[in-house]
């Protein structure tokens, strides 16, 4: 081991090697070094970024006359450091601010390449996936990094603590502090440092630049994002905490104009629930402050309110049996004709959120219970986020048509389904966005956000909008939203600004029974 520290020369080129720079392949029998990329046959076998995980023979010392490797007996740690720092050089764009999905990228980049790391074991462990889990969290003080928790509260995303060092010196330097543990236990020394410790200071050692031993640096990347919406959506811990942060995070609503704050009024449960004689009165009119010119708006179906959104015949040929029994999702996933990408069959469920429509029909419950002691209330059904499915589309447009304007058709985002997010509750669509992929060479354009009324305030367009902007990593997003909509406030917070005003970009469509300006701001976020 003290071989790290060594200047070597390559048997090829001469030239000296650079421990996690350039890298060199060690003869097993003449015991002298090859840079990976002198290699005769251009790379190592496989093709993996810093795999030297062989036993190499070179082309003088070898009885064939070529270049010989036989894969190496890796362990867990070294396949997890392998497939990380793979990723991270050759394939950064998949991350998340840097990090790594262990089952989506880890996993799935380990399972491509089974028989490259594993070439003789053609039998796979049945609980190979749990061990890479519990590998990467066991080692997870020094070696891997974990990214925070995710929008569902779990530890997901990993990334390497030193992503500059190459798995091969973070395996030697590994082994290393084993035998000094060994060492140090037969002489029954106690330990005072910690793993982390040690094996901070060992690569220290090894490895003097201070540019290869950097960690990785957390404070510079946008880490936030993915943390706000935890702080926003976590209804149960820290209420206190969290207003007091979410004040900060939101905008201050006091110091606005008051036109600019055309919020619709709703019912909550502090308040007497109100009830109409009139059906049609039972929609929320919008009061104009401007004088009696406005209109109301109009609802062209107020069964739709209420009723679950898919038509009866999508719902009868699209889902099978027990979707229809346990509820509103498709266990299956789909592929999408964009990415080629299977997508998972939800991308959240939200036990959480209780929005006040939901309030308002317990409260209702409730009072017309009174005078039965027996009553218990239903519990209520989560909020899942899905991407949009067929049978969506008639109930989508249907909303599009009544609330932004008529001739809305959104069958064309079937094409590319991983850059929508559909908000349901039960089978009742509450909301939907979608992003259209490739407007500009590196441009995504938000084209619609909708949350039903009474359905808003409660961060289900936040989310939308958040895993909307996930989607489309390393490019801008752009988007329109008229100038006295409320929307622009959640835009700024994922740091969307304002480029410049479009007038009258809403004339085509503009309504005379709704409020929203034809004005526009067109935004921007930049990546
Ligand atoms: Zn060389
Ligand atoms: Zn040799």
């Amino acid at each position: 081991m003290e071989g790290l520290l060594l200047i070597k020369e390559c048997k090829y080129c001469h030239e000296n090697l650079k421990s996690c720079l350039d890298e060199g392949i060690e003869c097993i029998v003449c015991n002298s070094n090859v840079h990976a990329g002198c290699l005769k046959r251009g790379s190592v076998p496989g093709g993996l970024h810093g795999d030297l995980f062989y036993n190499f023979t070179c082309q003088e010392c070898s009885d064939i006359g070529s270049e010989k490797f036989v894969r190496q007996k890796l362990s867990w740690l070294q396949v997890i450091t392998l497939s990380l720092y793979h990723l991270g050089t050759k394939s950064a764009g998949l991350a998340r601010n840097g990090f790594f999905h262990w089952r989506d990228h880890i996993v799935a980049f380990i399972d491509r390449n089974w028989d490259i790391l594993f070439p003789n074991e053609i039998k796979r462990k049945k609980k190979w996936i749990g061990t890479v889990a519990g590998r990467l969290s066991h080692y997870s003080s020094y070696l891997f990094l974990s990214g925070g928790k995710t929008v569902i509260n779990k530890t997901a995303w990993w990334t390497l603590m030193y992503p500059k060092i190459t798995p091969l010196v973070l395996s030697n330097i590994y082994n290393v502090m084993n035998l000094e543990k060994q060492k140090a236990k037969s002489r029954n020394e106690k330990r005072v440092t910690s793993d982390a410790e040690s094996f901070d200071a060992l690569l220290k050692q090894y490895v003097p630049d201070e540019n290869l031993t950097k960690k990785f640096d957390i404070s510079r990347r946008h880490i936030n994002s993915i943390e706000n919406i935890d702080e926003v959506d976590n209804q149960t811990e820290k209420k206190k905490q969290k207003s007091i942060k979410r004040k900060i995070l939101l905008p201050n609503y006091k110091d606005l104009p008051k036109k600019l704050m055309k919020f619709t009024p709703i019912s909550s449960l502090t308040e007497e629930p109100v009830f109409y004689d009139n059906p049609s009165e039972q929609i929320p009119i919008q009061k104009s402050q401007n004088g009696p010119s406005m209109k109301p708006l109009k609802l062209l179906d107020p069964m739709c309110y209420y009723n679950t959104s898919l038509n009866n015949i999508s719902r009868m040929k699209m889902q099978k049996m027990h979707v229809k029994l346990t509820g509103n999702i498709r266990k299956e996933i789909t592929l999408s004709p964009y990415s080629g990408i299977y997508l998972k069959p939800y991308i959240r469920r939200d036990v959480d959120t209780f929005p006040s429509w939901l309030k308002l029909m317990a409260e209702i419950q409730l009072t017309a219970n009174k005078t039965d002691p027996e009553f218990i209330l239903n519990p209520r059904a989560p909020i899942d986020y899905t991407y949009v499915q067929p049978e969506h589309i008639p109930a989508i447009n249907s909303l599009c048509n009544q609330f932004f304007w008529p001739g809305i058709d959104l069958t064309e985002s079937l094409q590319y389904p991983d850059f929508s997010c559909v908000a349901l509750y039960k089978r009742l669509i509450i909301g939907f966005a979608f992003l259209v992929p490739d407007v500009k060479h590196t441009e995504n354009y938000i084209s619609f956000v909708f949350t039903r009324p009474g359905w808003r305030n409660c961060s289900i367009a936040k989310f939308m909008v958040y895993h909307l902007i996930q989607t489309s990593l390393g490019r801008d997003i752009t988007l329109h939203v008229s100038i006295n909509n409320p929307a622009l406030f959640l835009y700024q917070q994922f740091g969307f600004k304002v480029e410049n005003v479009v007038l009258d970009f809403y004339d085509k469509y503009f309504r005379t029974d709704v409020q929203d300006s034809k004005h526009a701001f067109f935004c921007r976020l930049e990546r």
